[in-house]
């Protein structure tokens, strides 16, 4: 056990990110005080039988009250409704974070409330599964990934090294960019991969050919790992497409455009094409694999992070 980092942490939100926190933080012991709020009352008292806080309440204001740390784990299109909620109870020099899968918009959404002498560091852990709500949680999920912080530019250095610290306590590595970068980056390696599995189990969902039953009892191949991606939860998705229009939509106007190439190479016999693109995608998932973001098991390492847990 670490020693406590916050005395009073505030978890807004306690799906399957805010539970997943909540657990690292009791189990690392880096809080004296972990109180918990979210909107239905279905989830707080789960949360509660869970016991993933110390002090449970459905109002967002009372939650942040005294609290050192504010962690806003909701869907991105909710940030500017918690900011509003929050606003007029959080205590001078608080930090305020949130781990939205956007950040531009978020920063839009949130920073105009957050009143002076508040550090408000914009934040977005690279962990998740396609699972949601508090029993989705897990000890462990940000170890050995990435927490991008997105800093603005009169951001308090302290505050940033504190929450940067308790992180790393959580076993996340640590970097740094400009909100738009990360919006950009995301879009590619996050949101576009996502729409895809969306669209092509979409796709096979309506095909007239082939019958439902053939489509779920031959999906032992590459159509399994979309259903993975496409069973992540509709209302978070929803507001990252919305929440990352421009992003998205320029990484799609070059995938569609990429598509077309090998559409083109397909009909026309290209075979040396399809080779060389084949094989300079393969050296990209050796180079995942050796970074240590994934392992070369067949399965794709998903057995193995099970496990892990
Ligand atoms: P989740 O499991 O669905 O939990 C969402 C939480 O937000 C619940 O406590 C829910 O409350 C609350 N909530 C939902 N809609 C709300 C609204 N309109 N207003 C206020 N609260 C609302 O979601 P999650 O996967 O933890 O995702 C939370 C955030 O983390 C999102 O911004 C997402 O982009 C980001 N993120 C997700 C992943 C991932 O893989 N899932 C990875 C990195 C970052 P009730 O249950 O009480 O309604």
């Amino acid at each position: 056990m670490t020693h406590p980092q916050f005395d009073r942490i505030a978890l807004i939100g306690i799906g399957l990110i805010g539970s997943s926190i909540a657990r690292d933080v009791k189990e690392l012991g880096l809080a004296n005080h972990v109180v918990i709020s979210t909107r239905s009352s279905e989830t707080l008292k789960r949360a509660e039988e869970l016991e993933l806080g110390t002090e449970y309440t459905a109002s967002a204001a009372d939650a942040v009250k005294d609290a050192d740390l504010v962690i806003v784990s909701v869907p991105v299109g909710a940030s500017e409704t918690v900011a509003k909620q929050i606003a007029g109870s959080l205590k001078p020099g608080a930090i305020v974070t949130d781990v939205g899968s956007t950040k531009a918009s978020v920063i839009a959404q949130m920073a105009p409330h957050m009143p002076e002498g508040v550090h408000f560091i914009p934040g977005h852990p690279l962990a998740g599964t396609e699972k949601s709500g508090p029993d989705a949680g897990f000890p462990g999920l940000f170890r050995d990934r990435w927490c991008i912080f997105t800093p603005l530019p009169d951001t308090d250095q302290a505050a940033l090294d504190q929450l940067k610290a308790f992180w790393v306590a959580l076993g996340s590595r640590i970097d740094e960019m400009d909100p738009e970068h990360h919006d950009k980056v995301l879009a590619i390696v996050s949101h576009l991969p996502h729409i895809i599995a969306y669209n092509i189990v979409g796709t096979a969902d309506d095909l007239e050919t082939v019958t439902e039953s053939e489509v779920i009892k031959y999906s032992a191949s590459g159509f399994r790992d979309f259903t993975r991606l496409a069973a992540s939860d509709p209302t978070m998705w929803r507001d990252v497409c919305l929440h990352n229009k421009d992003a998205i939509l320029e990484m799609l106007a070059r995938f569609s455009e990429d598509l077309a190439y090998l559409q083109r190479a397909i009909r026309w016999g290209e075979g040396d094409k399809l080779f060389e693109l084949f094989s300079r995608t393969r050296t990209i998932r050796r180079s995942i694999v050796q970074a240590g973001q994934d392992v070369d098991a067949p399965d794709f390492g998903r057995h193995a992070l099970d496990v892990k847990k």
